[in-house]
């Protein structure tokens, strides 16, 4: 394919505001891409290389600006370029603005005649690409430059204007990842979720589309993960305790810890890392490498974080890890500053076998199979107050929270899905008066354990209304402590349940209020979580009934 009908069709599509009608014009110039069907579908997005390829132009903008200059003639200096740069806001309307052609270079193709010549074609480009990544070393950069220089020094203005939103990775034509997928799957007639599968699997968007058209559905279904091939990771959202509870029958709960994701590769005999964009990072973890070395038993791709810790084993601030991650000279000393230890949580590939569709805990069960040490610990339940207790032992222990994780869900690449959740901190929490409590039972029956709470429902501090009960985040020696400070106000008792004076107040975290018949007050807090007594505050600086409303309301 000529890079000028690229380019042509390029502007066509940015001209295009309808996602249809932009994965329409994307499925014609895939259809028409012939042998350059993979440079066409990476170039249609900006990328030079595959997704998975660690592989970079290795260039500044300025070689960019030089290149454009020189192209331009001998009274365009790359100052020029970027002050123009800075008028317009887009390196391809800068470059479409000037002439080129006239200009005798170094460079292979610096010969052009003037006329903005328009035989450049798809492949050229792409090898001329390679060829500037390759070059390496003392005198790269003037390669670098000359390679560039030949080729816009033959482009047209249009071809200039995408040739350099490719090369500063800037083609912003509105073609994504999803427009691709479903042009990949119209041009070839494969299913689209055959398709993704395959895109999960290679992360590569040029080999899926040759494939589809070469081989069609059968083609893409027997594409498989490569180990050595990093993967894009699996994301998280922010949830809560309650949407885990409410959406699946239980819920898989893992520490999250505060350091950074790691993606390892093992084929049998040589390690390999990825950071969570991607990028290798094996040399800069010789530690991780030797623990693998040491550890994994078979070939496998397995999915974890890395976390610095201090000498006592205690996590260090994720900003000590990652820049461990970007240490290219010295790794030797900085490892004897930072330490890293690994906990790895999921497992995509274990002897032969591809897990991406196997449930999480099966995956998990393959990890700890191949892994023999350095496996993050995995907890199922459906109750709030064991989730807490991990919960806590993971704060305790220094690490950042817990993840919720469905059990059943498969691995999925790059998504942010709902099956992920990273459980948000509290919100705001309430200061609540204690009216009631009930006694403990078995080894806790001397202490108070349940405590019932009430928000102030006038302005002096006579009336409350209740709104939940708390008995998670209490330690036995609080319960000790509590109870001393809770019995001298007891009103009444009835079997297990106390009626307490309102005098003391608590400070409770949740994870919501809910509309509730069960308390008087017409709300009920979702999870309450013991922080702490407000010795500082009374009954009538308690929180207001009217705060819990608008609290309610704001969520
Ligand atoms: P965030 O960076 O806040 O979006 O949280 C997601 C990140 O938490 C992931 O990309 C991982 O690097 C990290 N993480 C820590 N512990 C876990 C875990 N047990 N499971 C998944 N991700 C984890």
């Amino acid at each position: 394919m000529e890079f000028g009908e690229f380019a042509e069709t390029a502007a066509e599509i940015e001209a295009l505001s309808a996602d249809t009608e932009i994965t329409e014009r994307v499925t014609r110039l895939f259809e028409r891409a012939g042998s350059d069907l993979p440079v066409v579908a990476r170039f249609v997005q900006g990328r030079v290389f595959p997704a998975w390829s660690s592989e970079t132009l290795d260039i500044g903008p300025n070689y960019c600006y030089e290149a454009v200059a020189r192209a331009a003639g001998t009274n365009v200096s790359a100052a020029d370029v970027e002050e123009r740069l800075a008028d317009v806001g887009d390196i391809g309307e800068v470059a479409a603005s000037y002439e080129f052609g006239g200009q005798q270079g170094l460079a292979a193709f610096g010969s052009g005649d003037g006329s903005g010549s328009t035989d450049l074609a798809v492949a050229e480009v792409a090898a001329e690409l390679d060829a500037l990544a390759d070059a390496a070393g003392s005198g790269s950069r003037d390669k670098k430059i000359d390679i560039l220089f030949g080729l816009f020094n033959r482009a047209s203005p249009e071809e200039a204007r995408y040739l350099a939103r490719i090369v500063l990775s800037e083609m912003r034509i509105g073609v994504g990842e999803g427009t691709v997928r479903d042009a990949t799957g119209a041009a070839f007639d494969v299913p689209v979720e055959s398709v993704e599968r395959a895109l999960q699997v290679s992360n590569d968007y040029g080999e899926v589309a040759r494939v589809a058209r070469e081989e069609g559905e059968t083609g893409l279904d027997a594409l498989e993960l490569e180990v050595g091939r990093p993967v894009q990771a699996m994301l998280a959202q922010a949830g809560t305790v309650a949407d885990a509870l409410d959406d699946w029958e239980e819920t898989a709960i893992e520490w999250k810890y505060d350091g950074a994701r790691v993606q390892i590769h093992y084929d049998g005999d040589e390690v390999s890392l990825f950071s969570r964009n991607m990028e290798e990072v094996t040399s800069a973890l010789p530690e991780i490498v030797e623990h693998v070395e040491e550890h994994l038993d078979a070939p496998a791709i397995l999915d974890g974080e890395v976390v610095a810790t201090d000498d006592d084993g205690d996590p260090l601030p994720f900003q000590e890890v990652l820049r461990r991650f970007r240490r290219k000279h010295d790794v030797a000393r900085a490892r004897e500053e930072v330490e890293l230890d690994l906990y790895a949580f999921d497992c995509l590939h274990a002897n032969g076998d591809d897990l991406l569709r196997a449930p999480l805990t099966e995956r998990h069960d393959r990890l700890q199979g191949v892994l023999t040490k350095g496996v993050s610990a995995l907890w199922t339940s459906d109750d709030p107050d064991e989730i807490a207790d991990i919960e806590a032992s993971a704060l305790d222990a220094g690490h950042e929270g817990i993840m919720l994780k469905r059990p059943d869900s498969a691995y999925s690449p790059g998504r942010r899905g709902k099956n992920w959740l990273k459980r948000k901190p509290d919100v705001e929490t309430l200061d609540l008066v204690v009216t009631g409590a009930e006694w403990g039972e078995g080894r806790r029956a001397k202490f108070l354990g349940t405590f019932l709470l009430s928000a102030r429902a006038d302005d002096a501090g006579d009336e409350f209304e209740t709104l939940g009960k708390v008995a998670t985040g209490i330690t036995d020696e609080e319960l000790a402590d509590l109870t001393e400070l809770l019995e001298p106000h007891i009103r009444s008792q009835d079997g297990q349940e106390v009626d307490i004076q309102p005098e003391i107040v608590f400070e409770v975290g949740y994870e919501e209020i809910q509309e509730s018949p069960t308390y008087s007050s017409g709300y009920a807090l979702r999870f309450p979580r013991f922080l702490e007594v407000r010795d500082d505050k009374t009954p009538e600086t308690a929180d207001s009934l009217e705060r819990v409303e608008r609290l309610a309301e704001e969520q």
